[in-house]
Parts: C-alpha cells; structure tokens; sequence
C-alpha cells in the first residue's frame, strides 16, 4: 500500500476486542506474568510478550509497528528523543577503541554527542573531510563500526550522494546509518532506498508534527549481515542473558533486538506511552502537513530570494545550493521543509529581526505545525568553536527556518514588517 494509507493503517489492530477505532494508551509499567515459566521464558526471550514498560509497550508497539511499516523495514524502536535514538544506536555498533566515521553536516547536538560524550566513553567519532565517498574511505581501519550521515544536514540541508556512500559501507562491510530526521520518516526521503542498514529518526519533529512531545526512533532494515564477524556483542554470547545469540535469535531483526534488549534495559530511555500515542496521531496526517509546508518554503525562499535585506538564500530546492542535484535524486518534490537565509547586517540586526516576528515563532525546533525561525549562532551551534562553525556553515546572519502549517501568505507578511521594521 502507498505510504498515505500505511501512515493511517500500519499498527492498529483490527481484532482489539472493543473494537476501538484508536489506538489504546497503556499507562502500566509493569505486566502480570502468567505463571513463573511464563515469565522465566520472557526474561530468556524465549517468549516475546510484555514484562516491564522500559522494554516494550503496547501502545508503543503499535507505533513501532507504524513506523517500521512506512520505511518498508523489519522492526523499529521508539526511544525517548531522537538523541537517544543516536546514543543507543552507536552504543550497539561500537564499543571502547571503535570508531565510526561521520558526515561533517551533523546536528549540533549531534556533533556535541559525537566529539565530546562518546570520545569519554572510548568511541571515537572521525569526522569526515566533506561528503565525498574517498573522504570518508579514507577514515575507515579495521576498527571502524559505521558510517552515518544525517539524509540532509541541519542547519545548513546538504544531501550527501547516499548510494555513493552506502558503497563504500558495502565494499568495507561496515554498517551504513542514516539520521533521516528531514526525510519525514521516508515520506520525503526513505535512506533504506538507497542502501542504508539503519536510519535513526528524532520523532520529535516531522513525526510528532505540532510540538507535543519528545521521542526518537530507530529503524532496522533488515539488510545487514551481522554474522560477519564484526560485531560480536550481537553475534555472540550475550552476557545478560545466559549466552543467547542475538543474531541466531532474531534473524534480520538483531539490530533492532540488540537496541531494545540491551539499550533499553541497561540505558532506560524509553518513551511514554502517551508520547507514542501523539507520535501516532502525528503520523495519520504526516503527508498531507509535509507536502503543505514543503510548497510553502518554495514560496517564502523565493520571496526572500527577491528582497534587497536578504543577502544570500539557501534552498536546497535552488539550483544555486550545491545539494540541489542530491535533492533531486533523494527527496521527494527535491527538498524539505527547512531552508536558511542570510540577512544584510549583523548578529545584533539579525536578533533584532527575530524579535520583530509576529506570526514565525522564535524557538530550536523544525517539522513543527507552527512556523520556526531558528538563530544557530546563538543557539544550537553556540558551543561550537569558531573553526568547527565555518565549517558547518554557522555564519552570525544565519538563520533557518523550518516550514508550519499556516497560509504562506501570512508567513511572508509576517517577514516583510520584520524585515521592514528593520530598514527604519
Ligand atoms: N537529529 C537531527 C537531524 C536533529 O535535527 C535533531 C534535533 O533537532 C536530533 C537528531 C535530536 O533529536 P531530539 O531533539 O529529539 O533529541
């Protein structure tokens, strides 16, 4: 079925005996085991069943079952933010003394996680000199556990080639990872397409879709042999429990297993159940919000293309933005939601200009209902040094902004007496 009637289907149970046309909101921790074989079997995971909320949930697993059913995948976890997503996701791949290699567009959080958590746990993050495929070969040894990129960078919406670095993923063996956050859980883009193992998500924004809630996904193609003898913590005895293979275990699905039964267990980020439910309703009406705020952008970059304030627009749906071809290939309509402006002036105009808008909210947040403008250098990307900033395309009169639902002919009134408001 197509990805409009998956986003509204995918999950629910037909046979639920009140016949419930939603989806039920569980609010336990715990589940009562049938008897202690019952629940001897489901702590061995010899039984899949519920034992306790920080594993599983049902309404968490509707959710879960949604998501994997729009990327066409084998099995997904929800987590309680899109940086957990991450975390949990490197944490199964590499352990102390492993690396993996980065795009050098990341998230700022993402970087922050990368270069400065995961280098006190041992993990070393090698960030990539561009986005070229020999680039990232080049940081590949034998300790190397993943390459990730995010499907389009944020801030600055560089699309890397992904068929060209899923094959370099392929020629090393290596596990090849997407944070598809600006993909729209791949309504825009879908990364297992183009030869991603893993995609990781913040749910946060695109699926959430009005701001409700915090959360993140991870996803499992599927497509991944982790019996090669790389990854023996999923491939191997299994410490906690009594020497289990999750690879024999769980077939295709042993990443996603391996996240859930050690992640989620040792690591405890899971959502609420009520979290999952927004995601839920969030995701019935994805499409419709994001092809409206997708049309959107083409019409507020090409006004702000056309005004004397505006010094540089970056649009990856322009031919003028270097990731316009990837977009193309990559993304549904050849861009998403987000695009990012230059104003003529300084830091301070440029906060002026913020404070002047009416109607675009002033926040750290994309895939909203509501329209954000966003101020990276006082904000996301302030911790950056002014090295790292250049290099991520952090400028002081950047600001992005990230498409809502209003009509586009408000969101441009409301930029013109902000901008106006700034020539008196
Ligand atoms: N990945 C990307 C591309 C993001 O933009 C963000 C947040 O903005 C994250 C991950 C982190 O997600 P969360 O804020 O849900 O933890």
């Amino acid at each position: 079925m197509k990805f409009e009637t998956r986003q509204i289907h995918a999950g629910l149970n037909t046979g639920e005996p009140t016949g419930s046309r939603g989806v039920a909101i569980y609010p336990t921790a715990a589940y009562r085991f049938q008897s202690c074989d019952h629940a001897a079997r489901l702590f061995e995971l010899s039984e899949a069943g519920n034992i306790y909320t920080r594993l599983q949930n049902p309404t968490t697993t509707a959710y879960e079952e949604r998501i994997a059913a729009l990327y066409g995948a084998v099995g997904a976890l929800a987590v309680s933010s899109g940086m957990s997503a991450i975390l949990l996701t490197v944490l199964s791949l590499a352990q102390k003394g492993d690396n993996i290699v980065a795009s050098p567009y990341l998230y700022g959080g993402t970087y922050n996680q990368f270069r400065h958590s995961l280098d006190k746990l041992g993990i070393e993050v090698r960030i990539a000199r561009s986005l070229d495929a020999a680039d990232f070969e080049a940081q590949v040894d034998p300790h190397t556990k993943a390459l990730y990129v995010e499907s389009m960078g944020n801030p600055t919406c560089t699309v890397p080639d992904l068929e060209a670095l899923a094959r370099v993923a392929r020629n090393h063996d290596l596990p090849f990872v997407v944070d598809n956050t600006f993909g729209a859980a791949g309504y825009l883009c879908n990364p297992f397409d183009w030869g991603a193992n893993i995609v990781v998500d913040s749910a946060t924004k695109w699926i959430n879709g009005h701001g409700t809630a915090m959360g993140g996904v991870i996803v499992d193609g599927g497509n991944y042999n982790w019996r090669n003898g790389k990854f023996p913590q999923i491939d191997g005895p299994s410490e906690g429990y009594h020497g289990l293979n999750l690879a024999e275990n769980f077939g295709a699905a042993a990443f996603v297993a391996k996240c859930r039964v050690d992640g989620l267990r040792d690591f405890g980020c899971c959502p609420s159940p009520f979290d999952a439910y927004l995601m839920m309703i969030g995701l019935e009406t994805l499409s419709l919000r994001v092809k409206h705020e997708v049309e959107s952008t083409w019409r507020l970059a090409e006004y702000c293309r056309s005004h004397p304030m505006v010094e540089r627009v970056s649009f990856v749906g322009f031919e003028s933005h270097p990731s316009c071809e990837n977009a193309r290939k990559y993304y549904r309509f050849g861009s998403s939601a987000v695009f990012a402006i230059e104003l003529k002036g300084t830091l301070e105009s440029t906060a002026r200009f913020v404070e002047n808008l009416r109607l675009a909210a002033h926040m750290t947040m994309i895939g909203d209902s509501i329209t954000v403008v966003t101020h990276p250098a006082s904000t996301t990307h302030k911790q950056l040094s002014d090295e790292d900033l250049r290099a991520a395309g952090v400028t002081p009169t950047l600001l992005r902004i990230s498409l809502g639902l209003e009509h586009p002919d408000d969101l441009i009134a409301d930029f013109e007496q902000a901008l106006q408001s700034l020539a008196q």
